[in-house]
């Protein structure tokens, strides 16, 4: 059952109720969520409800109507997001990719197809040091031995690993060298494995039985969570059906029906579904596209030669495709690719220690009020558990950042609909002594949000920024075409204002981070007008910051501005300066210069093809333009 709490409740209570409960037989999970405290009281034993609806600081007792209680949404309503090693997260708005081998066959390569997976974008590695093949001749894995070079090249590429255990005996050996521990199909139901797995409190992989029903998938996983661990990842990896055109038959539908079931974080498995390279990549973007959290595959540099799964085991560089396949689909399911070091939270101790006056606990600042889009570029940049500063104009947020009252500020440059905004690229001018050091994009998805309970025919205005309601305006045409279009400052202070005036006639035109932050309704999903809607956001810092800002990759941008004489030709010359360096204009903005009416500046965002060919054409420009401002170089995917 789920026990409700009030939210004044005092320890003393907390600790009344828990001894309650656990007198009479059950398990006492505390949950705290953004809404409300919940005690998940779990166990074989029954009380009388009234009884503990009774109790000072019990607000309500709910029952848990599915059969895995720990495991289940009713229990949790936000997202789990596991934790493996220091800096990947699964969950939320994250993708991750875990690649390795079928199984390790020898210190070597493990170590070649580790280097290469995490060069493609791997952020853990996977390979099998116990494999239970169909088979008993078949080869059976390395054992310790394979786990100790799992280990080391996890290690030596800074990725944290997975591999499966197959025996309750192994759990206290493979403890150290793994992450994350791996629950084969075949394994699902061994019930002994998952009490003594799940006794270590670590992260776990729980693929889903070879026949598995969801409801017995999710059940193993309630397994692992009574036995001690919150921290658990379920991987569809294909079921037994009739089909056998496939090694085994991808469930995709499974992702989203688990999703509303649980709050654990789903990944996918297409290399064990497909059982064939040809079709891993288009199953993982499958899988993506459906919803999951993340995907698992084989990867081996001579899978000809493998010793297990070779036929679906991807080449290096067809992985690497992959990987940016997924890229470039993550912001249309509303969520990014999650890369390692993902930000400076990721920034060594050494590197903070050689930077001056660094303080990585300040908030990050962005411009708007909670729950903007903005913010949900910060969390994406920063991880979910970054604290945020929101300023009222973009000027603030340079300001903050410049004052050092913060030290990075997340800003917008650009829409796919509504072009550069002209504003963040003029304060680049402003400020010359900040940088930028990154960028992230969103997919800006608009919703219909209104109080609890509102219909559309109670709707009698409309509040967001002019842009939101011109986006949506097919929508508003169609289905509240009676409704007042009110103009706001921007689209989640729009809902803000609805949640203040709890006004059942007030709708808002914003993206479902501000509807959760303010605990409003979405009455209708993605009602802008054109779906390819997205937004670029520069990271900013000052100058003497910017090599604390850790990227993946080596810089591909840069963003530059300058002035040019008022004769013919002057522009020309900057442009053969990029052309003879092979320096890709993604960007060209003229922009007036305060106080000399009718002069320009112009601000150029152009890609960097290597650093040698980025520094000699520096030094050319230095000769063509006048008041040259290189305002940093970054990577862009
Ligand atoms: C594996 O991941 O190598 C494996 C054996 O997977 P499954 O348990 O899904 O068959
Ligand atoms: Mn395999």
């Amino acid at each position: 059952m789920i026990i409700v709490l009030n939210s004044n409740i005092t320890e003393e209570q907390k600790h009344h109720i828990r001894s309650f409960l656990s007198s009479k037989g059950y398990q006492v999970h505390e949950i705290v969520g953004t809404e409300e405290t919940v005690f998940g009281a779990v166990g074989r034993a029954t009380v009388d409800v009234r009884e503990v609806e009774m109790l000072p600081g019990v607000a309500k007792v709910v029952p848990i109507t599915k059969p895995y209680k720990l495991a289940s949404r009713e229990l949790k309503k936000e997202d789990t997001i596991v934790q493996v090693g220091k800096h990947v997260t699964i969950g939320g708005g994250r993708i991750v990719v875990i690649a390795g081998p079928c199984a390790v066959e020898s210190r070597e390569q493990i170590m070649r197809i580790a280097g290469e997976v995490r060069e493609a974008g791997a952020v853990m590695l996977r390979g099998g040091a116990f494999k239970p093949r169909t088979s008993p001749y078949a080869f059976q894995g390395l054992g310790e031995e394979g786990l100790k070079y799992l280990k080391e090249a996890g290690e030596r590429y800074d990725m944290p690993v997975t591999s499966e255990i197959v025996s309750p005996d192994s759990v206290e050996m493979m403890k150290d060298y793994v992450d994350m521990f791996q629950i084969g199909a075949r394994n699902m139901q061994n019930f002994e494995l998952l009490k003594a797995v799940g006794k270590t409190g670590m992260p776990v992989l729980l693929k889903r039985g070879l026949s598995a029903t969801i409801d017995e998938w999710l059940m193993a996983a309630e397994y692992l969570m009574s036995s001690g661990t919150d921290q658990v990842v379920l991987c569809e990896r294909g079921i037994r059906t009739f089909e056998r055109a496939t090694r085994n038959t991808l469930d995709c539908s499974a992702i989203p029906v688990v999703q509303k079931l649980t709050h654990l974080p789903v990944i996918g498995d297409p290399s064990h579904a497909t059982g064939m390279r040809d079709m891993v990549s288009p199953m993982s973007l499958a899988l993506i596209a459906g919803g999951a959290s993340g995907v698992i595959v084989e990867v081996h540099d001579h899978p000809e030669q493998a010793l297990s799964d070779g036929p679906q085991s991807l080449y290096p560089e067809q992985f690497e495709k992959m990987v940016r396949d997924i890229e470039a689909l993550a912001p249309v399911v509303g969520k990014s690719l999650e890369r390692v070091p993902r930000s400076h939270l990721a920034v060594s101790a050494e590197i903070a220690g050689q930077v001056p006056d660094i303080n990585l606990d300040l908030p990050i600042a962005f411009q708007g009020v909670h729950g903007a889009f903005s913010e949900l570029a910060v969390s994406r940049l920063f991880g979910e558990a970054a604290k945020t500063y929101p300023c009222k104009e973009f000027f603030d947020v340079f300001k903050a950042v410049d004052s050092g009252k913060v030290i990075y500020g997340v800003v917008p440059v650009e829409n796919t609909l509504g072009g550069t905004v002209n504003g963040t690229i003029d304060l680049l001018t402003r400020f010359p002594n900040i940088q930028v050091v990154g960028e992230q994009q969103i997919r800006i998805n608009h919703d219909l949000i209104v109080v609890p309970g509102a219909q559309l025919s109670d709707i009698k205005e409309v509040y967001s920024h002019p842009q939101g309601l011109a986006q949506c305006a097919d929508f508003l045409a169609k289905y509240l075409p009676d409704a007042r279009p009110v103009s706001f400052f921007d689209t989640a202070g729009s809902v803000e204002y609805i949640a203040q005036q709890d006004d059942k006639s007030k709708a808002a035109i914003a993206g479902k981070p501000a509807a959760e932050f303010y605990h409003m309704e979405i009455l209708r999903e993605g009602i802008e007008t054109n779906p390819k809607n997205y937004t670029r956001f520069y990271v900013i810092c000052r100058q003497e910051h910017a090599r604390a800002f850790l990227s993946s990759h080596s810089p591909n941008r840069t963003v530059f501005s300058f002035t040019v004489g008022d004769q013919p030709g002057t522009l020309l010359k900057v442009l053969k300066v990029l052309e003879a360096h092979r320096m890709n204009m993604k960007k060209l903005e003229s922009r007036p210069i305060p106080g000399k009416p009718w002069e320009y500046s112009f601000v150029v965002e152009s890609e960097i093809p290597g650093a040698e060919a980025f520094l000699q054409a520096r030094g050319e420009l230095r000769d063509v333009c006048g008041n040259l401002q290189f305002h940093g170089t970054f990577f862009a995917e």
